[in-house]
This record gives structure tokens, sequence and C-alpha cells, in this order.
């Protein structure tokens, strides 16, 4: 069965940011891990395109809403190709096809009496889209994410009975105990949902035109996060397969929307009687000078084409995963960035593949075959490797993609060392052929594993030294493949400009 990644779908009302870029360059890791390892995956992005502050957003701009979210839906393609990542589905919630999905759903909720009419009062914060107790303000009247006045409203609203579901909710993350990762955001949530209220949500707004109509009630739009979650539903039918696939669905997504996709989402789900995801990645933030980078505050805001320009894209993706664990938040620190990306890319990578190729092309003729007995220094700095190997598999399978950056970095520091103290380069100087011949044959044996491991993190750089050496079999992912293999190269041409 295919596993499933998702982005977020984003919200259409601006340029996307690096922090958009962030999820992205995270759910194509994953995704690409697992077509590396399962051969099966499915990549689903999207944007979110109605609701009032998309509405706001096209009048501020002077431009009429439709134009407004083509144009923005069209930027965030573009992010995308730019950084190499490719979609097996781009959903927009303006899609024929979805708003019809989403009036089944609906429908669906209302006749099992999940959905019904009354009135709302609340706080309301258009930045968030969202109803707030004032226990959740800052002050009783600021938003904790925008730290803008919320407006109070009140006003005829359909509501979802999610406190029905509170006991199922407690229940499925009792036998689910990695549904969250990290571990402490779902005990975090676990904890909301044993000590907190939990009142009926407000899902539909009267008086507002941009938006899926509730079927039966022109007056009235279908929420906006309704809307959205379903997307991932729809993207996945629209992908060929059936709402089951939920099961192997992995969602990528930042904290500020953990509520969401850790009650509501589920909640609908349950209610709707569907499989539950299989889990969620929860993100942190990257920071400029301690604010989350964000739309609605302009300071924040990194062009992900800016940084890509300077740091390679292979050199943005592996910075923004070198430099902070995933679940926590970050500053984002330019002159660090490349820091990170000279040291451990160029130095500790491309340096020593060419190096190492360049002394088997000329003084090797470019073959190593038939090598069989290694000594003792050899075995070694191999055995080291395969078991680092393995736990770098299991980063991935953790997430841990931290871990994962850290441990082919340190296999690479240990294989530098080998080739130093072992000076290859020196075989017109008294060392044996058979020395140098086995000193070459470890590190490239090495580095193609290495290569391999790396490719969902740094997709170009891997490729081009695969392309090299000509063999992309990797040991540690198929059984029976051995790490060490002849080797045989015809040209030197992989390289990694130092930024
Ligand atoms: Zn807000």
């Amino acid at each position: 069965m295919t596993n499933i990644f998702t982005t977020p779908i984003f919200y259409a009302n601006g340029e996307p940011h690096l922090g958009h870029a962030y999820s992205g360059i995270l759910a194509d890791i994953f995704h690409r891990y697992s077509l590396l390892a399962n051969s099966e995956s499915c990549l689903i992005t999207g944007t979110d395109e109605h609701g009032l502050k998309i509405t706001q957003a096209a009048s501020k701009s002077c431009t009429e809403v439709e134009d407004f979210v083509d144009r923005k839906s069209a930027s965030f393609a573009e992010l995308w190709s730019a950084l190499k990542i490719d979609p097996d589905v781009f959903i927009r919630t303006t899609d024929r096809f979805h708003a019809q999905f989403v009036e089944k759903v609906w429908k669906k909720l209302r006749d099992k009496g999940d959905i019904y009419l009354g009135n709302y009062q609340g706080q309301y914060c258009i930045g968030c889209e969202q109803f707030y107790n004032k226990r959740d303000l800052v002050d009783e009247k600021y938003c904790a994410i925008h730290k803008t006045e919320v407006q109070s409203f009140e006003e005829e609203t359909y509501l979802f009975r999610l406190s029905r579901y509170r006991e199922q909710l407690l229940e499925f993350y009792t036998s689910n105990q990695d549904f969250i990762i990290p571990t402490f955001t779902q005990d975090y949530v676990v904890k909301q949902l044993k000590e907190e209220p939990l009142e009926d949500l407000s899902v539909s707004r009267i008086n507002h035109k941009w938006g899926i109509s509730v079927p039966g009630d022109e007056n009235h739009t279908i929420y906006v996060w309704i809307d959205a979650l379903f997307s991932y539903l729809s993207a996945i039918q629209k992908a060929g397969y059936n709402p089951d696939q939920l099961k192997k669905t992995t969602h990528i997504l930042g904290k500020d929307i953990l509520k969401f996709h850790a009650i509501y989402w589920p909640a609908f789900l349950l209610a709707l009687e569907l499989p539950l995801p299989k889990h969620l990645i929860v993100h942190g933030w990257w920071k400029v000078e301690g604010h989350k980078i964000s739309k609605s505050i302009p300071e924040t805001v990194v062009h992900p084409k800016a940084f890509q320009t300077e740091l390679s894209n292979d050199g943005l993706r592996y910075a923004l995963i070198k430099q902070k664990p995933l679940f926590r938040d970050g500053d984002l620190v330019q002159d660090s960035l490349k820091h990170v990306i000279n040291a451990d890319l160029v130095n500790n990578f491309a340096n020593l593949v060419k190096r190492n190729n360049t002394l088997i092309l000329k003084q090797l003729s470019g073959e190593i075959v038939g090598i069989t007995d290694l000594d003792i220094e050899c075995r070694q700095i191999v055995t080291e490797a395969e078991v680092k190997l393995d736990k770098v598999i299991n980063g991935y399978q953790t997430f841990d993609i931290l871990i994962v950056s850290q441990l082919l970095n340190q296999i690479l520091t240990e294989l530098n060392r080998f080739f130093h103290e072992r000076s290859p380069w020196l075989i017109n100087k008294g060392l044996t052929r058979e020395h140098v011949s086995s000193t070459c044959f470890v590190v490239a044996n090495v580095v193609r594993e290495i290569a391999i491991l790396y490719s969902p993190i740094i997709p170009s750089l891997s490729e081009s030294i695969l392309n090299e050496l000509g063999d992309n079999r990797s040991a540690s992912l198929e059984r029976g493949c051995p790490l060490l293999r002849d080797i045989s190269i015809k040209k030197v041409q992989s390289h990694f400009t130092r930024v």
C-alpha cells in the first residue's frame, strides 16, 4: 500500500515564505525516503483559497478574488518546482470536484445530526479564521499568534457536535501513542482533551460569499477549515485512492495548526466513520529575530527563492534540517547556514569524493576489482559505517532527520580521517598498490551508501556522485546487496560549489 505524505494545504492570501518552504521540504524528504525504501509513495500539497482573509487581501491589492487566488496558487506551484519538489497532487480548494466532495461530507454530517443550526457568540481572529474563547486570548482580547485584537461576534451559525467525540478521541490517542510525533506534542493534546472544555465548533459563516455554500442554505458558507482539511481527502481521491488510504497518510504541519489536525480533523473523520491518518509530524518554526515567520509580520518574511539562489537548492534543504531539531524552533542566521553547508557538504563530502575518485581514475585506471582481503583498518571503518548506516535508517523511520544528517556527517568525518591517515596519494612514494587500492575501494563504497541515504535530503549532489560511481544499489536498504562492490569510474565531474 502506498504511503502518502501531505504538506499543509497552504492559505493563498500571500506569497509563500521560508516557513512554507520548510514544511514542503520536510514532506518531500519523507516522501523521497519512502520512494527509496518502499518504492511507493505519493506527495500531496495544495492551496486553501476561500475565506474572509482572502477576499480582504484581494481587495487590498485591487484584484478580483478569482484572479488573486489563481496568482497566489501559481506562486506556490512555482516554489515547489524551484525547490525540485514534484507533488503527485496539487489540490486547490476552488476546484469544482473538491467543492462537490465537501458538500457531500456536509450532508452526511448534517444527516447524522452532527451539524445543527444554532448561534455562536465569540471572539473571532480573522488572521486565524477562528473563534476563540476569552481564556485562549492574551489579556482576553489579543490573538496569541497574531497579537492583534480579536473581534466580538454574535451570529447565526451551524455547529459541529465536537463534544460528542471527546471520549472516542481520547480512546484513539490511548491506543495510538505514536500518532503525533513528537510525543510531547501528543501529551499536550491529550492533556487538553482531558482538562479543557470542548465546546461545539462553529462550522459556517453567514453572509460571506467567498466559499463553498452550505447545501440547502445559501446564506451560509462552510467554515474554511472544514473546506481545507477535507482537501486532503479530495486529493487522495484525485490521486486515484479510496479514503482507506488515510491509514497510510502522514500529515506534515507546523505547530500553529496543531489543534485543527489533532482534534477537529480526527473528530470529523470519526463522525464520518472514516479511518484516521497514520501520523501527524508537527514541526517547530524558523524565526527571524525571535518572531515566527508570518505574512502578517512583513519584516519576518524571508523569500525562499532568494535563500535558494544564495545557498543552492541542496544547501538550503540541508541547512534547514541540520540547523535545528525538527520539533523545536530555531533562529534563522544566514551566516551559520552557509557555514554548515561549506563544512559538511563541500569539505566533508564533495571534496573527499573528488579526491578519492580522481585518484582512482588517474592512478588505478578507474577500476578497482576483485578485492577480497581487507586489512584490519579497512575492515574496522567498514564495520563502524555499517552500524551507523543502520541508525540512519532508523532515524528516517522515526522521522528524526536531524539525527540522520548528524550520523551521515559523522561517518564522513571518520572516512576523511581514514583517508588522510592512509594518504593514498603517496602512491609513488613507497606505498604499496594494495594499500592504495583498498583505501580508495573502501572510501568509494562507503561514499556510495552515504550518497544514497543522503539523496532524500540533497538530491542533486547525491545524484551526481551516484552517476560518477555508476551504481546506486544500496546495501543498507536492500537485503543481500553487498556493501563492498567493484568500483568503476569513467569521469570525475561531481562538484559542490562553496557558498
Ligand atoms: Zn490569530
